[in-house]
């Protein structure tokens, strides 16, 4: 078996394996490219099999083409680079938070401002720990993504502050601003722009953050936000230099349109010394911003779903609170994945998550065995197969770390607090805001479970 060559665009080794990962191809692509340098081989025999493949092959060498004139033996380039270069479109590629750090770590040495993107709905899980040992003294930009999903009735300077006081609390000290914002909508995109170019000052610019961010959504938006500057500026000294336009004038604008902007000209690169991949958009006139590669967090809840579990956790639309009155004794569940058991005076649950994810309320009494006999049916996502085989129900188990000996328990953990106010999140899932009715100030203790490695913390005050 032959090895792959590199990537001629961004340098990374070639591979077939990890979709998501640095220097993915396509099989067939690979067979081609091994064939290639192997004319004796019969290099038609697999990708006969497959007239798609063919059809998506052919494609994807005669766009390589057209644009780099380069003949077919050059051609070996991973699909990220494909993608920027032939249709203008940043797709992201995940690297492990530990080659992330320890291969950024030369920022803190450059003089350049940080982009950090985080997902609003899943603060903690999506924030990387330890960051300030990348940044150095630069100053970072927390954007906030995913604003739209946030419900209307949520102040924002709140949740600013809340993100401040937990980034600090994580060790980043560094922090220029933080910015809410939506890639999607584009609330807030104009003005994080306005913010960036008053506080670059001739900086190169990082965009840094964790997979399922939206960092990808984020970097299109920003690049379509500045495309549109610049095309409009363009178009303004042609109108005051020559009116009326004349038909070539015309034809040039129009074809400025389609063809410039940064993202015709950005590269893939590796950042010298280290296998990280870059893509650097030359934004403005000496100086760049930079793509690097989504983080792989640990701590993710969308680690341990599959896409279609993750449809009904991950919200798509502006998520709808729900209000729950509870008692002592009474047991809250947020889909299979999370239990809170609650001891204290009447409260009231708002329970901020997807409009997907299904809320059952049982007594403490009954919730063990609610779990045991609905755990990836009614309690879902999870989601088991309709009448599971053993081996199915085995690997149930085991992706949500349940604990050999207490069968059917996801890990608990005690909190216990005193306010009459707070909001309870849980990284990946949401949160909800516990309001005691009586305003004597009295214990509360609320006990838990969620798969192991997820984070769960009280805010105070709450949202
Ligand atoms: P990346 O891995 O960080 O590059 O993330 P992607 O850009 O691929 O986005 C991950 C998911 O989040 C996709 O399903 C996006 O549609 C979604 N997403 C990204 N930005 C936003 C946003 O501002 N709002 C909402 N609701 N979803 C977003």
């Amino acid at each position: 078996k032959k090895s792959l060559p590199r990537c001629s665009g961004c340098g990374t080794q070639l591979q077939t394996e990890k979709k998501n990962n640095l220097g993915y191809i396509p099989e067939s692509v690979a067979l081609r490219l091994l064939s290639k340098d192997n004319q004796t081989t019969n290099h038609h025999h697999h990708v006969d099999q497959n007239q798609k493949d063919e059809k998506d092959l052919k494609e994807y060498f005669n766009d390589f083409k057209s644009k780099f004139n380069k003949n077919d033996d050059e051609i070996q380039i991973c699909q990220r680079c494909h993608l920027l270069k032939n249709h203008g479109k940043i797709s992201s590629v995940n690297v492990p938070v530990e080659n992330f750090r320890q291969q950024l770590e030369q920022l803190k040495h450059m003089n350049c401002v940080i982009i950090k993107v985080v997902d609003l709905m899943d603060f903690s899980g999506s924030f990387v720990e330890d960051f300030r040992d990348v940044v150095g003294n630069n100053p970072v930009i927390l954007v906030a993504n995913k604003l739209d999903l946030l419900p209307r009735d949520i102040k924002h300077q709140r949740v600013e502050e809340w993100i401040r006081t937990k980034a600090k609390e994580k060790g980043l000290l560094s922090i220029a601003h933080v910015k809410l914002l939506s890639s999607t909508n584009r609330e807030g995109m104009q003005s994080f722009i306005i913010d960036l170019e008053k506080m670059r000052r001739g900086r190169d610019v990082f965009i840094v953050g964790c997979s399922n961010v939206g960092k990808s959504t984020f970097l299109n938006s920003l690049l379509e936000e500045y495309k549109n500057k610049v095309e409009i500026k363009r178009e303004d000294t042609m109108l005051e230099s020559s009116t009326p336009l004349n038909r070539k004038q015309l034809k040039d604008i129009d074809k400025m349109k389609h063809t410039q902007g940064p993202i015709s000209k950005a590269t893939t690169s590796v950042f010298p010394g280290t296998t990280l991949n870059l893509v650097s958009f030359p934004l403005w006139d000496n100086s760049n911003l930079f793509d690097t590669p989504g983080i792989d967090s640990p701590h993710q809840m969308i680690k341990l779903l599959n896409m279609e579990e993750l449809k009904k956790l991950i919200p798509k639309e502006k998520v709808k609170p729900t209000v729950i009155h509870m008692s002592s004794g009474k047991t809250l569940f947020l889909g299979g994945l999370v239990r809170i058991d609650f001891e204290g005076p009447i409260s009231t649950f708002t329970v901020y998550v997807s409009n997907k994810l299904p809320v059952h309320t049982t007594s403490l009494r009954k919730a063990d065995d609610l779990l045991h006999n609905q755990h990836g049916k009614l309690l879902s996502p999870p989601i088991l197969p309709e009448s599971p085989t053993q081996q199915e129900r085995d690997a149930h188990l085991d992706r949500f770390h349940f604990s050999q000996i207490q069968n059917f328990s996801l890990v608990p953990e005690k909190i216990d607090f005193e306010h009459t106010f707070v909001d309870l999140v849980i990284s990946g899932v949401g949160w909800v805001s516990i309001k005691c009715i009586s305003k004597k100030v009295t214990p509360l203790r609320l006990t838990v479970h969620t798969p192991s490695k997820i984070d769960v913390s009280i805010r105070r005050p709450p949202l």
